[in-house]
């Protein structure tokens, strides 16, 4: 493990091999999420709050390079402005949808432009915000629609004495809530998701980094060492499969 660290592997990912690593599963883990929004304050405050939520977040801020993106790249949720250089949103979503890519569309836009709005719904947006919008609102539909794409009206998965919310990103073990970090909570989510099934490395690594966050092999080793002391007790543990990866599996209850 000592070599360098590589590159986020998500900028060589083709969208099939994306597509594979997510659909056999009924969640995913953790959300990666596409902000095309060309205000840079307000790109900020977005990808804040949804990485504050634990996501991985890549940015774009014009609609021909969020075209290439959404055709490249496997995207859990895309969050859209309607006037976008290059592009425009209501454009990049006709696009889209021709091609038949269900990514659930959350369009934000300003008050004026109200008759793009319903043409928008009309295009196959999911959901909109009219700016200025709380930033709470926003997490909130975020969740909403995330939680209809992925848990299929199942929001709560419960393994030994661990309860997992997946739309609020917490975890429980007993009534007491664990205090996981954004990476932790997504490395349970990404090694839940493939319960009784070996992860590799370098699929963890896929799942827990976007763009412009890497995670390097010692960052991946603490937080799965850190996740197993908070998981001590649960009757769930990680075990190492040498040479291949991870496994999350409930531990026999002691007799
Ligand atoms: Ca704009």
């Amino acid at each position: 493990m000592t070599k360098a660290d590589p590159p986020c592997p998500v900028l060589r990912r083709g969208r099939a091999q994306g597509a594979l690593l997510h659909m056999p599963l009924c969640f995913t883990a953790p959300m990666r999420i596409l902000v095309i929004e060309d205000d840079a304050a307000i790109a900020d405050a977005i990808a804040a709050a949804l990485e504050r939520s634990g996501h991985a977040v890549d940015r774009l801020d014009n609609g021909r390079q969020a075209d290439v993106a959404l055709r490249d790249h496997f995207y859990d949720l895309v969050v859209l402005d309607l006037g976008l250089p290059q592009v425009d949103g209501v454009e990049l979503l006709k696009r889209v949808r021709a091609r038949a890519d269900a990514v659930p569309v959350l369009v934000a836009t300003a008050r004026e432009e109200l008759e793009e709005r319903v043409h928008a719904l009309d295009l196959g947006a999911d959901d909109y915000l009219v700016k200025p919008f709380a930033l709470s609102e926003l997490e909130a539909r975020v969740r909403a629609l995330l939680r209809r794409r992925t848990t299929r009206g199942v929001p709560e998965l419960r393994l030994g004495r661990l309860r997992i919310d997946l739309p609020r990103r917490r975890a429980h073990l007993d009534d007491h809530a664990l205090d996981l970090t954004p990476r932790e909570f997504g490395l349970l989510e990404a090694l839940v998701a493939r319960l009784d099934r070996v992860i590799s490395r370098e699929q963890l690594v896929e799942a827990l980094c976007s763009w412009d966050a890497t995670l390097t092999d010692n960052g991946l080793d603490i937080a799965v060492y850190r996740l197993r002391r908070k998981l001590e007790g649960s009757g769930v543990g990680i075990r190492t499969v040498r040479g291949v990866g991870y496994l999350l599996e409930a531990e026999d209850a002691p007799a």
